[in-house]
């Protein structure tokens, strides 16, 4: 009684408005962090810090992780720009998908090695695709990073894949890791979007991963669900259509 409603239509238009401001913002928010971060670093050297060798050091190293991290985030910014506009050009080809794989964790090796988590893979020999190898690699370094970031030491990483049904392969990352809270869920392919930003940060992700993974794996045709539990583990499962090469891009 007495109480007006007012309903907006909120059209297409003003939600990609929105959308494109939030991006803006975020984007600037990730480069304006390191940025700080190696500003303050350089006064802190400028400041007497560069008289002690091991400050200097130290400094040096921390300016040098930053930096690495802010080239990072502007190569997945100009790779989803590029899978956004349609300009990212794309090779598919026949690959044996157990090669692939094996690849992609021989290249975890020293940073396995490093930390006492373990990864083992279980794919059939006979499992091929039409894919854009570059790219899987990209799919395949983005979730097993993840898996090896998120999970603590003793813990366990598998890459398994096999094939449900005539029409796809399902490809699963598997990890016994921190896990993501329920809430989180919905919105972790979501660009910038981390459950623990401080955490993410200093395991040097950039927020966009998981982002990239999806759009790769859609344009091959495939899609691609999480699934965690928080302080069980996580799973990434994506698919794969047997035997064609992506959806036309
Ligand atoms: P980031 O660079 O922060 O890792 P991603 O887009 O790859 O960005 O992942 C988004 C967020 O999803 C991460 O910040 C993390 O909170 C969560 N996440 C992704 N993979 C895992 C995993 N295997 N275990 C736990 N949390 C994960």
């Amino acid at each position: 009684r007495g109480a007006v409603i007012v309903l907006r239509d909120v059209t297409e238009q003003e939600q990609e408005d929105r959308a494109r401001r939030d991006f803006v913002a975020n984007v600037s928010h990730e480069i304006r962090t390191p940025l700080t971060t190696i500003k303050s670093y350089i006064e802190a050297l400028e400041d007497g810090a560069v008289d002690s060798p091991s400050h200097a050091r130290k400094f040096l190293s921390v300016i040098h992780t930053e930096t690495d991290r802010m080239v990072r985030m502007v190569s997945d910014l100009l790779q989803l720009s590029r899978l956004d506009s349609g300009r990212e050009s794309w090779k598919f080809d026949p690959h044996n998908l157990r090669e692939l794989v094996q690849n992609a964790c021989f290249r975890f090796a020293m940073q396995l090695q490093r930390r006492e988590v373990s990864l083992a893979f279980e794919v059939p020999s006979n499992l091929n695709v039409n894919v854009d190898a570059d790219k899987l690699d990209q799919v395949f370094d983005n979730l097993i990073s993840n898996a090896i970031k998120y999970t603590p030491d003793g813990g366990r990483i598998r890459v398994i894949a096999y094939r449900p049904s005539g029409k796809f392969i399902l490809v699963q990352v598997v990890d016994n890791g921190i896990g993501i809270p329920k809430h989180d869920l919905p919105q972790i392919f979501n660009r910038f979007y981390r459950v623990d930003k401080a955490r993410s940060r200093a395991a040097g992700g950039t927020g966009l991963g998981l982002s990239i993974a999806r759009q790769i794996v859609e344009v091959h045709g495939g899609q691609i669900q999480i699934d965690s539990e928080e302080g069980k583990g996580t799973a990434v499962s994506f698919t794969l259509p047997v035997g064609t090469g992506g959806s036309g891009a």
